[in-house]
Formats: structure tokens, C-alpha cells, sequence
């Protein structure tokens, strides 16, 4: 039996509103874990991702507290998105996101956990510093359709765009316009980095987790996947903050063609932001 859940449960606006996408939710077939070192921290963590529930959309345990991957724990933080729940974080999660929005595991429990037990803190482990080794885990474990309790499947719902909505900040912008799909279009200009771990920042950063490019020599860890890998990283940085968008199950990235030039996660983030104030505002 076909539930179509969460139609009341989604408000819409004027400019924004959710519509079927013809697709039923999915989780995951089986639990996958993986673990490995984080970049900010340097730390070692330990996720498992394991199946849950159609309409209870995608949150993290971190000691049994949970933390939905939802907008409204979404906070400010340097290079990279993190959650915060009753002064609980979990770091760096667009990557680990993307590849779920992406891949259409719509409904799913996220354990996480810190080799040392001690913090509040914990953050996503980065790997190669791309989503490879989320997306091959999730495509060899594989999907299958999600229920509810009662036991029905239930509709996958999207946001669609209906008048242009836009943020900005100095001559950085991201411009959301309707469209029949969802198309993205980036524009980049990167700053330096090496200041950002003189700061102490990305204590976990290496040539093996990150795409680093010097003024005279130009990339000095050749060879990149794509010509334009940091265009394209941008990108999966987007969908996953994108994905904060997501309720109850439905898909994150709203159906629109978005125009993006000079974003990180501090403008992706506001933009999600606004568009679901903009929901409840409006209504
Ligand atoms: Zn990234």
C-alpha cells in the first residue's frame, strides 16, 4: 500500500514548494561501516550507517543523543558544515551527505564515534578527501525500498523552486531559478591555503585528502580525476549542504537550475537557510 506521507506534514510558499517526484523512499539493504582520520581535528572516527524507517529521513547518533542532518542544526564553522544538538557536534558531514542526497538513501541512522570518548566533538572521517569511498560503500552494500512502521512504502516528495530565489555577499552569489530538473552551474575562485593551516586550521590536510595548487607550479598533486575536480568538489560541497534541506525523507536539493559563483559552506548554508524561512514566513 502507497502512503503519500508527509504531503500535509511539508509546508510550501509561494516561491518554494514540494511536489511528488514519482520515486518511493529508499534506505539502505544493510549496515556499512567505515572508519578513518578526520580532517580538521586529525582525530580518528568510526561511522556506521544502518537502515531506518521511510519519513525518518537522515540523522546522526553520536552517544544516543540524535541529531537530525536537517538545516535547523546546521551552525558556522570555518571549511566545512557542522551539527550541533544540545552542545553535541558533529563535524564535516557534506561529503558523507552528498553522497546519500546523491545516491537516494533518503532515510538513514548515522552512528558516529571518536576513538577517544571523552569529547562532544566528532567529526566525519575524510578519506581521499572526495565522497569515493561513501559512494562505492553505499553502491556495494545497495538500496532498498524504506516502510514506515505500519509497513507501507511511502512517495518521495522534492522542492520545487517557483520564483527566482537568490543570497549574496560581496560578489559571491547563489541565484536559484525555476526549472523542470535540478542543474547546477558553479563558478570558483579559490583563496590561499597555506594560511589556513598556519592558523591551525585542517590539522588533517595532506596531499592525500586535499587538492593543492601552488602560484608558480601550479597543481602539485597531479593527476586530478576531472581537469575541472575543483569545480566539480564545489559541487558535491553543495549538494551535501543542499541535502539540509531534506524532511522526513523527501529529496534536499530543491528543482531548480542554480547559478553559483564563489559559494562555501558559510553562502550554501544561509541559502538553505532562507529558502526554508522563507517557508515558514510565507507559508
Ligand atoms: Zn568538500
Amino acid at each position: 500500500m502507497l502512503i503519500p506521507t508527509a504531503v500535509n506534514a511539508l509546508k510550501s510558499s509561494r516561491s518554494i514548494s514540494w511536489s511528488p517526484t514519482g520515486r518511493l523512499q529508499q534506505t539502505l539493504a544493510g549496515c556499512l561501516e567505515l572508519s578513518g582520520i578526520s580532517l580538521h581535528s586529525g582525530k580518528v572516527s568510526k561511522v556506521k550507517l544502518c537502515p531506518e524507517f521511510a519519513g525518518r529521513g537522515r540523522y546522526f547518533d553520536f552517544k544516543s543523543n540524535f541529531i537530525p542532518a536537517s538545516i535547523d542544526y546546521a551552525e558556522e564553522s570555518p571549511l566545512c558544515t557542522t551539527l550541533c544538538k544540545d552542545g553535541f557536534k558533529i563535524r564535516t558531514v557534506e561529503h558523507l551527505l552528498s553522497a546519500m542526497e546523491a545516491m537516494g538513501v533518503d532515510n538513514c541512522r548515522i552512528e558516529i564515534a571518536n576513538e577517544d570518548d571523552e569529547d562532544s566533538e566528532v567529526e566525519v572521517p575524510i578519506f581521499d578527501g572526495s565522497a569515493g569511498k561513501w559512494v562505492d560503500a553505499i553502491g556495494e552494500i545497495g538500496l532498498k525500498l524504506a516502510i514506515d512502521q505500519c509497513g507501507n512504502c511511502c512517495e518521495k516528495m522534492a522542492p520545487y523552486v517557483n520564483q527566482p530565489v537568490h543570497v549574496w555577499r560581496n560578489d559571491c552569489y547563489l541565484v536559484a531559478f525555476p526549472a523542470s530538473a535540478v542543474r547546477i552551474t558553479y563558478g570558483i575562485d579559490f583563496p590561499q591555503v597555506e594560511q589556513m593551516q598556519n592558523m591551525g586550521l585542517i590539522k588533517g590536510g595532506s596531499i592525500e585528502n586535499a587538492l593543492v595548487c601552488s602560484v608558480s607550479k601550479g597543481w602539485i598533486n597531479p593527476p586530478l580525476r576531472f581537469h575541472d575536480e575543483p569545480c566539480r568538489h564545489k559541487v558535491l560541497d553543495f549538494i551535501g549542504d543542499l541535502s539540509l534541506f531534506a524532511q522526513l525523507g523527501s529529496q534536499g536539493i530543491p528543482v531548480a537550475h542554480i547559478v553559483a559563483y564563489k559559494g562555501g559552506h558559510a553562502m550554501h548554508t544561509n541559502f538553505v537557510r532562507h529558502l526554508s524561512e522563507n517557508i515558514r514566513v510565507e507559508k
